[in-house]
């Protein structure tokens, strides 16, 4: 197939957050290659070196002097995978835009199928989904209750899905809309409305290295996903509050039976773990408030989402 590459407007651009994958990146870009040229005449791919301390820079740059649809940019230290991603929609021309993990675990021979739909004009969002019983079973069972907790706060249905999927322009230019500092790129897609079609993947082991998710990076990035789509933990403190009026109200009551009956001194085990109770549902109100004040706070502030170090055209 012929390729042509033009300055602008290329039909694809794929964004590619990249963090310490030295060891795989070169392979997986020659594997994307393959695939993109056999579906797409015109297309760009974007790397985003989200501050990698390893050879990753260096390699994309130098390839990127090789192939002239990469282009690259690189932050200038680690600023999180959706600030790679935001990064990669504002620096994008495509008229679509494809977001893939660089560690070859989501498959580019999915790209035709991520394209069909689009191309036809049957959904602005086209989301691969990952199938069943492709990934581990403590992750599976770590997504499964995030996804739960997710739909039930939020309303937002995340099931098996993970961040490759294809955005037309006009997504895009939506997202690009959204004055948020802090984001959540899987469930603000969603949220958009457009019209969506879904396209089942397995999830392929990693060309190389580990993955760089550490458990408080996830778990802050779930906070951030509920802080940010729900209220109602705020609302939940409030019902929890009312509970326990109900309850002391319960107890007072009996509190004041047992002295009439001159049995007062009883009840001291059931006072021990309503004291309990209250007391560890205070500080869990206390800590579902400062979540909503940390994000108030880092939304405020108006910082940049990151930092560009060096790019490469
Ligand atoms: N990544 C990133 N910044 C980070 C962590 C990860 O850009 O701080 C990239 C990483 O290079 C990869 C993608 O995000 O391309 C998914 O990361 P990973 O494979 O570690 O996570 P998982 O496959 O477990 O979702
Ligand atoms: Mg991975």
């Amino acid at each position: 197939m012929n390729i042509e590459h033009s300055q602008n407007e290329p039909e694809l651009t794929v964004i590619i957050p990249a963090f310490n994958e030295a060891c795989g990146i070169l392979t997986f870009l020659d594997l994307l290659q393959n695939a993109l040229s056999g579906c797409c005449a015109d297309f760009e791919v974007l790397v985003i070196d989200d501050g990698s301390r390893d050879e990753t820079w260096p390699l994309v740059r130098d390839a990127a002097s090789h192939f002239s649809w990469l282009r690259c940019l690189r932050f200038t230290r680690n600023f999180g995978k959706e600030a790679a991603v935001l990064a990669g929609m504002r620096h994008a021309r495509g008229r679509a835009l494809v977001v893939m993990d660089a560690d070859g675990q989501h498959p580019p021979e999915l790209l035709p199928k991520l394209l069909a739909p689009w191309r036809s004009g049957s959904a602005h969002i086209v989301a691969a989904q990952k199938k069943c019983g492709s990934v581990s079973l403590m992750s599976r069972f770590n997504t499964y209750t995030f996804n739960r907790l997710m739909h039930a706060l939020t309303g937002l249905d995340l099931a098996n899905a993970s961040d490759y999927r294809l955005l037309d322009r006009s997504v895009v230019n939506a997202l690009l809309a959204f004055p948020e500092k802090v984001r959540f790129f899987r469930g603000m897609t969603v949220w958009t409305g457009y019209s969506m079609v879904q396209v089942e993947f397995e999830v392929a082991p990693r060309i190389a290295g580990t993955s760089q998710w550490s458990t408080g990076q996830l778990t802050r990035l779930a906070i951030i996903a509920i802080t940010g789509y729900s209220a109602k933990p705020l609302s939940m403190i409030f019902w929890l509050g009312m509970f326990g009026m109900a309850a002391a109200l319960l107890l007072f009551l009996q509190a004041i039976y047992s002295w009439f009956a001159g049995t007062a001194v009883s009840g001291w085990s059931s006072l021990t773990v309503v004291i309990l109770f209250f007391g560890s549902a205070n500080l869990l109100g206390v800590g579902v408030l400062g979540a909503y004040l940390a994000q108030i706070f880092d939304e405020i502030k108006r910082r940049p989402e990151y930092i560009v170090g060096e790019t490469v055209e």
